[in-house]
């Protein structure tokens, strides 16, 4: 952190002031261990280590600026939450945060052992007075993808009394886009409603244009990627992307562009991040919130290097842009919801997109070998593996389940340095 005493801040917040200066500190010294170990990192990283390391302290003090300034701080848990609507109605888009296994204790008295281990932390980190984010917004928007988080959102707006919920079809016929389309619409309503401020097609070009402009940084900071040697580690430029959800749209999209002029001078040079000719490897499946780093620590610690993520932190957020090109409100939200409605998750059936975009992310990437990373419990993505690994052919593939807590730490060590033997 910057030296700045923010203890009034979280006091105010509501937050446990204990149990909260527990979790910096095994946060930083994760980070430390992490992060700030790697070799040959780009210098543009400073910016993101110095995101992380005021994570609960500007970045909170910025939003509850904003507020103060009359704008709402809306929370969400999925890329299907289109952060256009909260943008245009003035609104502070944060995604919420669930990548580290606290509160499971607290977790237990409302949700089965058999629940994902996200779901397990965004209950985990409110039940334990652990989250300044959940505390500072005005809304938390969840939606109806698998089961387990839909069924959570109930209890968990017991507990908060935020929660709005937005139906997500499981299929893409035309009468579930009618049903997409009236939800976005609601959402529209519920955001003007909120806010006290209506949208317009100027707002909403404004937001658009915020939006696309950081989706078109992070797909340069992909397609970077592509060169061997990687010019970026796979740990940094996941942490790029957890990032994404959090920051400032504007001055992520500019620190993050810096961050790729930087990148294309390395491919240039011939600068990597790891030597020329590591194995490469295509990380698919469960979203990793940070601060989930394990995989990416495990397979980058044992030779390899993470090219990308086909993971909704990753690839899934922003591969399609929104098309600009409208000129009512109504024709803005047609645009957004057929948008939204083309991301791939699991939770969608058929999802035969999935696996193409596998397929061509794998070729695109130069992956040598792909891992499939399924949190324990989380159905959709568990079962899509399967399917995943028939499909693709030519690339070795492993599938993985797996949680946030380190006991498995050796034993995925094993298997995975096993699979990156096979790859060299
Ligand atoms: S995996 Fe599916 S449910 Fe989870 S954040 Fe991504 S789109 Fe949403
Ligand atoms: S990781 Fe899987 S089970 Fe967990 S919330 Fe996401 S889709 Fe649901």
């Amino acid at each position: 952190m910057s030296g700045k005493d923010y203890t009034k801040m979280w006091k105010d917040l509501g937050l446990n002031l204990e149990n909260h200066a527990g979790l910096l500190d095994v946060l930083s010294k994760a980070y430390k261990d992490i992060y700030l170990s790697q070799k040959n990192r780009p210098k543009a990283m400073e910016y993101f280590d110095f995101v992380i390391s005021e994570v609960h302290g500007l970045r909170i003090e910025e939003i509850l600026n904003a507020k103060e300034a009359g704008r709402k701080v809306v929370g969400t848990f999925c890329v299907y939450v289109p952060e256009e609507i909260v943008l245009a109605a003035d609104g502070v888009c944060i995604g919420l945060c669930a990548g580290a296994e606290v509160g499971s204790d607290e977790a237990g008295k409302y949700l089965p052992r058999n629940t994902c281990a996200l779901i397990k932390a965004f209950m985990g980190f409110k039940l334990s007075g652990l989250c300044p984010y959940v505390e500072s917004a005005d809304l938390i928007v969840g939606e109806t993808t698998c089961d387990g988080k839909k069924k959570a959102y109930e209890s968990f707006n017991d507990i908060t009394g935020k929660v709005y919920v937005m139906e997500v079809p499981h299929m893409k016929t035309t009468e579930d886009r009618k049903l997409w389309l009236s939800e976005v619409m609601r959402f529209k309503d519920k955001m003007v409603a909120l806010s006290g401020k209506e949208i317009t097609v100027v707002g909403f070009k404004k937001a658009v244009s915020k939006v696309n402009a950081k989706r078109k940084a992070l797909q340069r900071l992909s397609r970077l990627r592509a060169a061997d040697p990687a010019p970026i580690s796979g740990l940094d430029a996941l942490l790029v992307n957890q990032v994404s959800f959090y920051d400032d749209p504007v001055r992520f999209t500019e620190m993050t562009n810096k961050l790729c002029d930087e990148l294309d001078q390395r491919v240039s040079n011939g600068t990597g991040a790891a030597a020329k000719g590591a194995p490469r490897i295509l990380v698919s499946g469960s979203p990793m919130a940070i601060p989930n780093w394990k995989l990416h620590a495990i397979i980058e610690g044992s030779g390899a290097v993470a090219v990308g993520e086909e993971s909704c932190i990753g690839e899934r957020n922003h591969r399609d842009l929104l098309d600009e090109n409208f000129s009512t409100v109504d024709e803005a939200m047609e645009k957004l919801a057929s948008r939204y409605l083309g991301i791939d998750c699991a939770c969608f059936t058929p999802n035969n997109e999935r696996i193409d975009n596998i397929k061509a992310l794998a070729k695109s990437l130069k992956a040598d070998g792909i891992i499939h990373y399924s949190l324990q419990f989380c159905t959709p993505y568990m079962m899509e593996a399967y399917k995943a690994e028939r499909a693709v052919t030519g690339v070795p593939f492993m599938r993985i389940e797996t949680d946030y807590s380190m006991e498995d730490f050796g034993q995925l060590k094993t298997r995975i340095e096993a699979f990156i033997e096979i790859l060299r």
